[in-house]
């Protein structure tokens, strides 16, 4: 068996890890790196292996860090199976073509202000390919991925669909099992199950994205955005919120939704300004199956679980008119727009509106990576770039880590001692999407405690 790191390995993006064993190659993730345009374009467009000895690819979860260069592995020449759960299946469909539409500004963008000869990294059409490639599975089904070599999901609690992968496969009479954890979710987060360790694994590539801190716990989220939401209302502001389309939004719904029932925050209108995240509802109202039943809120709404994300307050507004007409309203409001880094997507606009209004306050709820506005805002920096403009940043900034679909250093802890006291034959454990600082310090961490792992370095190949 030999793996080789060739995304997310010393990083967060660009998920992408190959498993060469019994003769076949299998591709785990193919994710899009995100960061510096220029820097990131060019590493998106070098494809980590030949396109046709790739043999089949299975997938985490829809996450564009991880799925996102799908469509581009397609467009050039890829033909093979893409493995994911049903959900992930469904999500991809949103998030794939949401990917497509902002490469292809991405290249108009180039081709008008630059004056650069730029494609587009893929197309709608690259995507329609990519979605007839899907396999949709049902968590805990064994299938096989190559010949000899089976494969199962578990649920990884961290957004709807997500899965950590188990291979398996016998060599020299030995039954051999790799298990990927995928992006490892939290226990008690809104809506998704818990996250479910795999078991009796040989080797094991975690991720590792907060090793080095602890996050509020989930109940301490939803009170701190209850007390954001009635400071910014009592002042006149707004909240904006920037805000992963899949699975942040559906959660702070979830979460709106209760407060709201609960009277614990005025009724303002709560706006979720992104037609992909207006989609990405509609799939967790067909995916409820893989709802945790055990949420008060999930067994309340039992009869119906589609309208957990129905209340008075709440507005979608997928057309651009009536985006435009949130924006020129008055009075407090609740604004959620993508994307969670505020890289693109309509929350640049809010941004553009409000940064620079004291009454205000910028939500942050989701991981923000280096080089992006997020991160900016997170530093509170005096002035937001936002469309090749200044804007002052005079508005409030709260952090609020309890939303993170991320399990934290305690969480991945946790997950990976349940993993191993099923595995008699344990032997290595590679750390992966994680930026350098998180994983050194979880590898201090483990180390310890006694546990041995690596954390490679983009392009290590280990053969085993
Ligand atoms: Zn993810």
């Amino acid at each position: 068996m030999r793996l080789q790191f060739v995304g997310a390995a010393r990083e967060v993006t660009g998920s992408a890890h190959l498993v060469h064993v019994l003769g076949r190659t299998i591709l785990l993730d193919c994710g899009l790196f995100q960061g510096r345009r220029a820097e990131v374009g060019r590493r998106n467009r070098a494809l980590p292996y030949a396109v046709d000895r790739i043999d089949a690819v299975v997938l985490s979860h829809a996450h564009i860090d991880h799925a996102g260069r799908l469509p581009f592995l397609v467009a050039e020449g890829y033909r093979g199976d893409i493995h994911a759960t049903t959900a992930t299946r469904d999500l991809c469909e949103v998030m794939l073509a949401d990917s497509a539409h902002i490469q292809e500004k991405d290249a108009e963008f180039l081709r008008r202000h630059r004056k650069e000869a730029a494609d587009p990294l893929y197309t709608l059409r690259d995507v329609s390919t990519t979605l007839t490639q899907m396999r949709p599975h049902r968590y805990r089904e064994r299938f096989e991925v190559v010949p000899g070599v089976h494969a199962r999901f578990t649920d990884a609690g961290h957004i709807l669909g997500s899965a950590s992968v188990t291979l398996e496969w016998e060599e020299d009479g030995q039954r051999r099992r790799l298990g990927f954890s995928g992006d490892i979710g939290r226990s008690g987060l809104p809506i998704i199950r818990d996250p479910e360790p795999v078991e009796d694994v040989d080797w094991l590539l975690m991720e590792s994205t907060y090793g080095d801190r602890d996050h509020t716990s989930v109940a301490g989220a939803r009170d701190q955005l209850a007390r954001v939401i009635r400071e910014t209302v009592a002042r006149g502001g707004r909240v904006l919120i920037p805000a992963f389309a899949v699975g942040r939004t559906q959660e702070l719904l979830y979460d709106l939704h209760q407060l709201t029932h609960e009277g614990r925050i005025p009724r303002v209108p709560v706006v979720i300004d992104s037609p992909l995240a207006h989609e990405a509802t509609e799939v967790f109202r067909e995916n409820t199956r893989d709802f945790d039943t055990s949420e008060p809120m999930v067994r309340a709404h039992d009869g119906d679980l589609a309208q957990l994300f129905d209340f008075e307050q709440l507005r979608f507004t997928p057309a651009v008119e009536d985006s435009k007409a949130v924006m020129r309203s008055h009075g407090p409001m609740i604004v959620i727009a993508a994307s969670g880094m505020a890289e693109s997507g309509r929350i640049l606009h809010h941004l553009a509106h409000s940064a620079g209004d004291p009454r205000s306050t910028i939500l942050i709820v989701g991981f923000q990576a280096a080089h992006t506005l997020g991160r900016r805002i997170v530093d509170r920096v005096p002035a937001l770039k936002v469309f090749g403009e200044e804007v002052p940043l005079r508005a409030q900034v709260e952090v609020l880590t309890g939303y993170s679909a991320h399990a934290d250093r305690g969480e991945l802890r946790r997950w990976l001692q349940a993993v191993r006291a099923s595995s008699p034959r344990f032997a290595d454990l590679f750390l992966v999407h994680g930026e350098a600082a998180a994983q050194d310090a979880f590898l201090a961490d483990l180390a310890g405690r006694g546990i041995a792992a690596t954390a490679p370095e983009p392009g290590t190949v280990v053969t085993r």
